[in-house]
């Protein structure tokens, strides 16, 4: 990171820029990936490179929701082994969420670096690595069906980030809970996910962290009730329209 300049403006996002360029150089994040990355960050300049309120909901509503399941499953690429590996690991623990390596891409030696990432971080197992992905999700082909059949098949709740709109698609038609976390909220994924929450992964997982620890001391009943009250299409419209007003008022501005 040393090239990056100490008064860049856009400092941040540069150095997030080389963590996952890093990432590819040691093998672990897809060349595919480099590209989704920069797609995200073409949807974070459009919601203010900020958490907005309708992820706080979302983030809320997908942690009660991993609080309350039987068999929560997170589900783990290369971007998000290389931007946040230590709240992955964190909020896995705190949640009582297993963890699975599952690759759009997937090769034997990404996953097992992927795995290695996340034990360094802490991760006392990890699931989807080699046998272990030996069982199939239905409707989808090839590599990208596989799944642990101690996680991410026998999960009543799966959280994702930057995943594909036909596996997020493939895995709620299978009965189960998907909580999503993808910048774009018109991406297939967004659309189809139970719950969305429409945020940076760097700026979410830390805020799910955050909100793990306070929602594990409420009632079931609480939970429930959060759960309950959320709206997943209401949330997808607050966006779009907080979207929408944002570029007006930038406009404006000018
Ligand atoms: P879909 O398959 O859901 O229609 P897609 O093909 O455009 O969408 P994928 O490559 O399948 O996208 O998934 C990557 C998604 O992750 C994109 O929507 C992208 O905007 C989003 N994304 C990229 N980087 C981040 C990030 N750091 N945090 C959250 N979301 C991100
Ligand atoms: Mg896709």
């Amino acid at each position: 990171h040393s090239l990056i300049p100490e008064n860049h403006p856009r400092k941040e996002s540069l150095i997030i820029r080389e963590k996952i360029v890093d990432g590819l150089l040691d093998g672990y994040v897809a060349p595919q990936g480099l590209i989704a990355h920069g797609r995200g960050e073409c949807f974070d300049y459009l919601i203010g490179e900020k958490t907005q309120e309708f992820a706080i909901k979302a983030i809320k509503a997908g942690v009660a929701s991993l609080l309350l399941a039987k068999n929560p499953v997170i589900s783990v690429n290369g971007n998000m082994a290389a931007l946040v590996p230590n709240e992955i690991v964190k909020l896995a623990e705190l949640t009582n969420a297993k963890i699975e390596v599952n690759l759009f891409y997937r090769t034997i030696e990404r996953e097992r670096k992927i795995a290695e990432i996340l034990k360094k971080a802490g991760a006392k197992e990890v699931l989807g690595v080699d046998e272990d992905a030996s069982a199939t999700i239905p409707e989808l082909f090839s590599e990208r069906r596989r799944v642990s059949p101690r996680g991410i098949y026998i999960a009543d709740v799966v959280l994702l980030g930057l995943e594909d709109g036909d596996r997020t698609e493939a895995l709620v038609k299978m009965g189960k809970k998907v909580i999503a976390i993808d910048l774009n909220p018109i991406s297939r994924t967004s659309q189809k996910a139970s719950i969305t929450i429409v945020d940076n992964v760097i700026r979410a997982f830390p805020k799910m962290v955050e909100i793990a620890k306070e929602l594990r001391n409420k009632s079931k009943e609480e939970l429930e009730q959060i759960v309950k009250n959320y709206n997943n299409k209401e949330i997808l419209a607050e966006s779009l329209r907080f979207i929408s007003n944002y570029l007006l008022q930038l406009s404006r501005d000018l």
